[in-house]
């Protein structure tokens, strides 16, 4: 297999760079469609459409619904195409920032990406979760190339709530543990090819970022301020997680949280990052690991109040009926899982039992 690694044209982060948005896009065009939700459009949105004003770059203004799903993304691409942008500006959290890269692939648009949170590692890649309108996962949607800007404003995410630094961090967590596995095993990355030495390194290096700085980038978080730390989590939740499970590989932390948005329930009011945190201890659960292993992970996740047994997932009551229907969709032909693991379904569902009574052991004995 050959291997392949992509990444996006530009990446910028730092405090208040959405002051400074004119200047990169300039020589894309000069009008925009530029979406968000609700809440972003206070947050950031307006600040956006202004600062592209002052370079002389008009603007469409599109209110994002909050499903990532075809129908909102044949909404906007109608509307960009009305307006004949040739820039999609995406500004928000990871639906927002999938149906923006979705709506230029439609228009053949420039890409430009502003999270306003360091919440999931979707920013950089070329790819997209499409999900029905009542958020189950549906598919994964390629595209021929990575976004052509990735602006993270630390001011911006600095201000987000906490809650969802930790899930960047939960989510960036798994980019190591997933890609080993794909290297392992031999499997194919998201990138569509083998691993590289470069998609290693950075995974490799995510783990290590987030396991010095996580815990001082949530204080700093708590605090709504800029430090070092923060940008260092910033970097490990967005490029090199983005980087790392795109051209590293995904593996069966993202198959068993796919698995689990096919759940009825309050599990989804869980984020994208509280789902793969337990998802990443099911992964472990799968492996051949040691307890002081296994207890790496759940004191550090533990520590930044994220979730680790099944009743922290609102799933308390599960049977092994439910459960099986997880694991049935995590296995599916096609999902990533296959590319880290000869498995099958009810291998799934010993391990989501089994990562489960790891985490009631380890909070018994920490008398948690
Ligand atoms: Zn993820």
């Amino acid at each position: 297999m050959e291997k392949v690694f992509i990444s996006p044209a530009k990446y910028v982060q730092g405090k208040n760079v959405i002051e400074n948005i004119s200047q990169y896009v300039k020589g894309m065009g000069d009008q925009t469609i530029v979406m968000a939700d609700e809440l972003v459009w206070d947050i950031a949105g307006h600040k956006v459409v202004n600062e592209l004003k002052k370079g002389s770059i008009k603007s469409e203004e599109v209110l994002f619904k909050g499903e990532a799903s075809k129908e909102e993304i044949n909404r906007i691409s109608q509307t960009a195409k009305d307006t004949g942008a040739t820039i999609v500006v995406g500004v928000g959290g990871g639906k927002t920032l999938d149906t923006a890269k979705a709506v230029a692939d439609d228009l053949d648009a420039y890409t430009v990406i502003i999270p306003t949170a360091a919440s999931a590692d979707a920013p950089t890649s070329a790819l997209s979760v499409v999900y029905s309108d009542d958020g189950i996962f549906e598919s994964y949607r390629f595209y021929n190339r990575n976004p052509d800007l990735i602006l993270v404003d630390t001011k911006v995410i600095a201000e987000a709530p906490p809650r969802l630094l930790t899930s960047g961090i939960a989510d960036a967590m798994a980019t190591w543990i997933e890609a080993r596995s794909v290297i392992r095993f031999g499997g194919k990355t998201m990138a569509g090819g083998a691993t590289t030495i470069a998609a290693e390194a950075i995974a490799e290096k995510c783990e290590e970022t987030l396991f010095k700085y996580g815990h001082l980038a949530y204080e700093s978080a708590k605090a709504k301020v800029v430090t070092p730390a923060l940008e260092y989590i910033v970097e490990a939740n967005t490029l090199l997680s983005g980087l790392g499970f795109e051209s590293g590989g995904l593996g069966a932390a993202h198959a068993i949280h796919n698995g689990f948005t096919a759940l009825k329930g309050d599990i989804h009011h869980l984020t994208h990052g509280e789902k793969v945190a337990f998802g990443t201890l099911v992964q472990l659960a799968l492996e051949k690991h040691r307890l002081e292993e296994i207890e790496k992970y759940l004191g550090f996740f533990i520590s930044l109040d994220l979730p680790v047994t099944l009743a922290d997932i609102k799933l308390k009551d599960a049977t092994r009926e439910d459960i099986m229907k997880v694991a049935k969709a995590a296995t599916i032909d096609g999902e990533t899982i296959h590319q880290a693991f000869h498995i099958t379904a009810d291998q799934v569902v010993d391990a989501i039992f089994a990562a489960d009574q790891y985490a009631k052991a380890y909070k018994k004995k920490q008398q948690l």
